[in-house]
C-alpha cells in the first residue's frame, strides 16, 4: 500500500525518506538533478539536515580548502555563475555534512564510466507511516513538449540581431534546410518572437549540439553558459567586436540577412 503511494512524487514523503536515508548512511556528498523534482526535494532535505546546498552548479570538483588556519581536505567545490553571471563562484560548506548540490541536465559532459569506480544499489524499506502522506495525486496530466532542443544535432539560434521578421524568417529557413532546430536568446523569447522552450542559456536550457549557428547573438555570458560546449559554433554578427566571436570556431562578420541569404543559395 505504502509502496504504491511512492510511485508518484510528493514532496513531504520523498524528502522525509531521503533525509532518513542520508542520516543512516552519512554520505559526504549528495547530488540532485536540477529537475522540477530535484529543485523541490533538495532544499527540503538540506533544511531538515541543516546543511548547505548550491543550486545549478556548472562544475563540481573535490579539493582542499583553507579558512582561518583550518584545513579542510577532500571537500566538494560547488562551482556556478553568481551575480547575474558576472562572476564564477566556488562555494564550499566545510562545516556541515553532507555537501549538497544540484546540477542542470546537459550542463556537464557525459563521461565514459570508469570500471574502477564501483557503485552499489542498496534497497531500503519504506519507513513512512500513513500520517506522512499529507497529499495524494488525484490525476496527472503530462504537458506536451513542442520542441526538444537537447537532442538536436544542429541548432540555428536567433538573437536580437535576427529579430526583425525577415531575418527571423531566414533563420527558420536555414534551420529547415539543415534539418536543424531553431533556438533563441532570452530577449527574443521575452518578446514572444520564439517560444520560451527554445531559449538557450543560464535561465533557459543547456545544449551540446554538433553544430550551433548563432545568428545576431552578442554572446553574453548568460547565453554562452547554455551553448559554449557545442562541438562547433558558427557566429554571424554585424559587429566584428561582438563577444560571441571569442567562443566561435567560425565567425562571419555581416548582417544576418546578407549572410543567411548567401548560405541558403550555397546550400
Ligand atoms: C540573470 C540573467 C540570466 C540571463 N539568462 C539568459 C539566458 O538564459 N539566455 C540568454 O540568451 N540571455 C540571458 N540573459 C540575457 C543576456 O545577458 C543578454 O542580454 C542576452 O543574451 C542578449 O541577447 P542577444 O544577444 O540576442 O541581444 P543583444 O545583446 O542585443 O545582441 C544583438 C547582437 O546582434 C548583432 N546584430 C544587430 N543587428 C544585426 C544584423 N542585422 N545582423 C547580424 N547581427 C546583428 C549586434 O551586433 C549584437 O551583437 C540573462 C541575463 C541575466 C541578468
Amino acid at each position: 500500500m505504502l509502496m504504491i503511494k511512492l510511485s508518484d512524487f510528493t514532496s513531504v514523503p520523498y524528502s522525509k525518506l531521503i533525509t532518513n536515508i542520508i542520516k543512516k548512511y552519512e554520505p559526504k556528498i549528495v547530488l540532485f538533478g536540477a529537475t522540477a523534482m530535484g529543485r523541490d526535494l533538495a532544499p527540503r532535505v538540506a533544511s531538515a539536515l541543516k546543511c548547505g546546498l548550491t543550486a545549478d552548479c556548472t562544475e563540481l570538483k573535490i579539493g582542499d580548502y583553507k579558512f582561518k588556519k583550518k584545513n579542510y581536505k577532500n571537500i566538494l567545490m560547488q562551482i556556478r555563475p553568481a551575480f547575474g553571471g558576472n562572476i564564477i563562484a566556488t562555494i564550499v560548506s566545510p562545516e556541515t555534512s553532507p555537501s549538497m548540490a544540484t546540477v542542470r541536465e546537459g550542463v556537464m559532459k557525459k563521461q565514459i564510466k570508469n570500471p574502477q569506480c564501483k557503485s552499489e544499489i542498496i534497497h531500503e524499506e519504506n519507513s513512512l507511516s500513513e500520517s506522512d502522506y499529507l497529499t495524494s495525486i488525484i490525476e496527472s496530466i503530462e504537458k506536451e513538449k513542442t520542441v526538444d532542443l537537447k537532442s538536436a544535432n544542429i541548432i540555428v539560434s536567433a538573437g536580437m540581431g535576427a529579430s526583425a521578421p525577415a531575418a527571423l524568417n531566414l533563420v527558420k529557413k536555414l534551420a529547415k534546410k539543415l534539418g536543424a532546430k531553431v533556438g533563441s536568446s532570452r530577449p527574443v523569447a521575452d518578446l514572444g518572437l520564439l517560444n520560451r522552450e527554445r531559449q538557450v542559456g543560464q535561465t533557459g536550457i543547456t545544449v551540446r549540439p554538433n553544430l550551433y549557428i548563432a545568428c545576431g547573438i552578442s554572446g553574453q555570458i548568460q547565453h554562452c553558459a547554455g551553448m559554449g560546449e557545442a562541438n562547433r559554433i558558427i557566429a554571424i554578427n554585424s559587429d566584428p567586436e561582438a563577444p560571441i566571436f571569442k567562443i566561435a570556431h567560425y565567425g562571419i562578420v555581416g548582417t544576418v540577412e546578407d549572410v543567411i541569404t548567401k548560405m541558403l543559395k550555397a546550400i
